[in-house]
């Protein structure tokens, strides 16, 4: 297959002109030719706390694995049992031959876990924001999305036509403007918010956004994608941190980050999960999750509604703290752990404060992040990069992230590395920002 000229008619432009001199394909190549690229790195085993990532063993700080589960013997057997039981594929969508007793189970377990009356589970979670947001609303509604909101959710309100209205990210104030200005928009209006923002970890203030919506009459979906499996004390998410969801009615989430797979879910009232089931496109056409990955779901959400559940709680909590505290030592410039109030009792609270799992380091240019980046992966660290356009221009992150399973040993050998990088990097190139940054 060539991307040559389709037509032989000069005046028709070409498709394929755009891939032809892309920008986001010269910075790539620049960056692999500088061997700096952080990206499409490949693993060559189970991702754990410490993984063989291109010949040489790397502390995985770059990864959504939050409970540590993804190499749990319950969880590995629940994914053979559904294997051997059922095969590797279901080859059929839910409503036609995709749907095994599995399926149910997931849903009713998520439902019990979530304290709703029901819930659906779509193949991954990016299907579950597009197929519920592409469905729930139409031409005539008006979606309020907050900036920092995952491109699932972007992509869900496209779909679906209705009046798209963003808001700076966690600024109440523009959120409230929003509201006020869509009242007049004539449809109905529907809220949508990660619980935890995924590249700066930060927890959008849902009792604030709950009163809002409530005030000017407007529906409230949370993604607890970041959230669940992390925050509360069932691990249900921000909403359940926060003591607010009952005010909120759809919440999101995945089988992709504390559940150890790959799936996605979405929770609420009976009535709208129906609807959503024989509705959604994205739950309708395409092929059921496959049963080992449903079965690692299911294996992996017992291990948190199980009693070994609030220890793992805990240790993700305590170590995002404890990486958190190291960066900032070292100079890192760390976001200040985010202020909940005095009065929530949950895992990881301390003071009234919470660190989320997520730990981001401001850099700010593109480039030195790469070089940082790479620095630390030399060093036998993995971290995420995010560079515009995940992040705004001069806002370049290196995303770290814990597990529940890295042991502090591990993650002071990574703050090791980090001393080392930032002196040598610092060295060389100038100062990085600093706390406060
Ligand atoms: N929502 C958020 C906030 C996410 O971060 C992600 C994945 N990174 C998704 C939805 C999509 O989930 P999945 O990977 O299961 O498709």
């Amino acid at each position: 297959m060539t991307t040559s000229p389709a037509s032989t008619s000069p005046a028709a432009p070409d498709v394929f002109a755009k891939v032809r001199g892309h920008e986001r394909a010269a910075i790539l190549a620049a960056a692999r030719e500088a061997d700096v690229l952080p990206y499409f790195r490949t693993l060559t085993s189970p991702a754990l706390p410490v993984v063989r990532m291109e010949g040489a063993e790397r502390i995985m700080l770059g990864s959504n694995n939050y409970l540590g589960l993804t190499g749990d013997e319950r969880v590995m057997q629940g994914a053979r049992d559904a294997l051997e039981t059922y095969g590797t594929g279901l080859t059929g969508s839910r409503l036609l031959n995709g749907t095994i007793p599995l399926h149910l189970e997931l849903e009713e377990e998520i439902a019990a876990w979530m304290g709703t009356e029901d819930a659906i589970v779509f193949t991954t979670g990016h299907q579950a924001n597009v197929g519920t947001l592409g469905t729930i609303l139409t031409v005539g509604d008006t979606v309020i999305a907050d900036s920092g909101d995952h491109a699932s959710i972007l992509d869900g309100c496209l779909l679906s036509r209705a009046k798209l209205r963003p808001f700076r990210h966690n600024r109440l104030d523009k959120l409230e403007k929003a509201l006020q200005r869509s009242a007049t928009d004539g449809g109905g209006v529907l809220v949508v918010v990660d619980g935890v923002f995924s590249m700066e970890g930060d927890i959008a203030p849902l009792p604030r956004i709950v009163e809002l919506c409530r005030h000017y009459g407007a529906r409230l979906m949370v993604d607890e994608a970041h959230g669940a499996g992390v925050l509360g004390a069932r691990g249900a998410g921000a909403s359940e941190l926060y003591g607010v969801e009952e005010h909120v009615d759809l919440r999101m989430g995945t089988f992709s980050k504390s559940l150890a797979s790959c799936g996605g879910f979405v929770v609420g009232s009976r009535d709208v999960i129906e609807y959503l089931r024989i509705s959604s496109r994205a739950f309708l056409f395409t092929a059921s999750a496959v049963p080992a990955a449903v079965g690692a779901a299911l294996a992996a959400l017992r291990v948190l509604r199980s009693a070994d559940g609030p220890a793992l709680l805990q240790a993700v909590l305590d170590n995002a703290r404890h990486l958190r505290d190291g960066l900032e030592a070292l100079g890192y410039a760390v976001v200040a752990p985010q202020t909940v109030g005095g009065d929530i009792a949950a895992p990881g609270v301390v003071d009234g404060t919470i660190v989320t799992p997520i730990v981001p380091v401001l850099v700010g240019d593109d480039w030195k992040a790469a070089l940082l980046w790479k620095a630390l992966y030399d060093g036998g660290v993995f971290v995420n990069t995010a560079l515009h356009p995940a992040v705004p221009p001069g806002g370049a992150l290196l995303r770290t992230s814990v597990m529940a399973t890295h042991d502090t040993a591990v993650l002071d050998r990574a703050l090791d590395v980090f001393a080392a990088v930032k002196r040598d990097f610092e060295a060389e190139h100038g100062p990085l920002p600093g706390p406060g940054a």
